[in-house]
């Protein structure tokens, strides 16, 4: 892969295969980029000026760069993003024996293309909680970094209608594939000893210690494993396509794609002015969680922030709110070639024709006239291509966290993305000159010195 950014985002989406782990990872670069970690509880009245990070729960992040000017005359820069994915998520009980086999029974988490699943070598991460042997609960991250699932179709030959009009069933025909008994008794005699099935804890348990995972178990032994929150990820690596190299096609690439940007764009413009990147988990399920855009996360800690700079009164928050700006950016639809007539024949975004700015007058996308106006002035001084997508009057369309913010904070928002085709596909797609072209604008606005209109 030639493109540098394709490659650091390809490799940020193999580090990333679970929320808890896109957290993980964006703490790492912030970590590198020489950002401090401030907790939620830390007193933060003393703060000087410099760069900083917080996590809520190991699910959500916001990194920001404080200067030295007043916030109320400055302004704030937010980008906001997400790094949940549609995806497959184990059951509590998630261990499904039949004579011959053993299935892992597995919710569906927001709304994937469900047959975009079947035949794909599937790994498995998230989070262990478990109890030691000092019989202390502890949290574990942990990615499985193999293929161990897979969901088989059915040959066509058992079922013709496989190409017609099919529906798929979420409970019966998503179901994992992870082993055949025989075998499974093979490589794990132990779990078997007692002539019982294993349970899922005991299978996991026995998992990490056979293979010897990578995993830091900070000395302790896990006993029982007490909960967990794992999900299916496709383990196939990304592949650049086409016949000039200008796509890329990669698993999670809403919105992990958008949420590296965002990142990136922090950290390389050195921006003088007081920024701000917030990460959530939950958009693909509507936000409503601590650590979803409906939560508390991001006023919290501004709250935090504002009454703790020197000029504080009670107007400040609003004064604040009044001169920032949130982009808020997550990928946008690209008209398809075999499905024209899905697009407004008058907005029909392009993958390499540049950033998109979403824009719907229900506002389920947050651009409101002054947002789309900054909008298209940095991209004049980005000398960028921009594109814009409204949907058709007769479709409803998706929605992002632009909404939510504008609706807490009071303050101006817009919507854009990265062009993409297949969204919420197990492999998405999306064109390799939007990513510089979205970074350079993104950077131009964490650059601006006045937010004021
Ligand atoms: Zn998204």
């Amino acid at each position: 892969m030639e493109n540098n950014l394709a490659k650091k985002i390809v490799d940020f989406i193999h580090q990333s295969p679970s929320p808890y782990h896109t957290i993980k990872s964006l703490k790492s670069k912030f970590e590198e980029a020489y950002f401090r970690e401030v907790a939620e509880d830390e007193d933060v009245a003393f703060l000087r000026p410099g760069k900083y990070f917080t996590i809520r729960d190991q699910r959500a992040l916001i990194a920001f760069t404080l200067s030295a000017a007043p916030l109320e005359e400055e302004g704030i820069r937010f980008i906001g993003t997400h790094g949940d994915s549609p995806s497959l998520k184990l059951k509590p009980n998630a261990m499904i024996f039949d004579r011959s086999h053993l299935q892992f029974g597995v919710e569906v988490y927001g709304g994937p293309i469900l047959s975009s699943w079947f035949d794909r070598p599937l790994s498995l991460a998230g989070k262990l909680t478990y109890l030691n042997n000092h019989d202390q609960l502890k949290n574990l991250l942990i990615d499985f970094k193999q293929a161990v699932a897979i969901i088989p179709s059915v040959a066509i030959h058992l079922y013709r209608e496989a190409n017609e009009n099919r529906t798929i069933n979420k409970q019966k025909e998503m179901t994992p594939l992870v082993a055949t008994i025989k075998n499974l008794k093979h490589k794990f005699p132990t779990l078997f000893a007692n002539n019982n099935n294993p349970s899922f804890s005991e299978l996991i348990k026995e998992y990490l210690s056979v293979l010897n995972l990578n995993v830091n178990l900070e000395g302790n032994d896990i006993k029982e494993i007490l909960a967990h929150d794992l999900r299916l990820y496709d383990i196939e690596m990304p592949a650049v396509v086409g016949l000039s190299d200008e796509f890329i096609l990669a698993t999670r690439l809403d919105n992990l794609l958008s949420t590296f940007l965002a990142a990136e764009a922090l950290i390389t413009s050195n921006t003088p002015h007081t920024s701000f990147f917030v990460c959530y988990d939950h958009e693909e399920i509507g936000s409503e969680s601590n650590v979803g855009a409906q939560g508390t996360f991001l006023t919290d800690t501004l709250k935090r922030l504002i009454n703790s700079s020197s000029s504080s009164n009670k107007n400040n928050f609003n004064k604040v709110m009044m001169r920032s700006l949130f982009v808020s950016i997550d990928n946008a639809h690209a008209i398809h070639p075999n499905y024209k007539e899905l697009h407004d024949p008058e907005h029909t975004p392009i993958l390499n024709g540049g950033p998109v700015l979403k824009v719907n007058s229900n506002f389920r996308y947050a651009t409101t006239p002054e947002g789309e106006a900054f909008f298209k002035y940095f991209a004049k001084k980005a000398d960028v291509p921009i594109q814009t997508f409204v949907s058709r009057s007769d479709k409803p369309c998706g929605s992002t966290i632009g909404p939510s913010i504008n609706r807490q904070l009071n303050v101006n928002t817009l919507d854009i993305g990265v062009p993409t085709l297949s969204m919420h596909s197990a492999r998405e797609l999306a064109g390799i000159d939007d990513l510089n072209s979205t970074l350079s604008i993104l950077t131009t606005f964490l650059k601006e010195k006045s937010l004021k209109i």
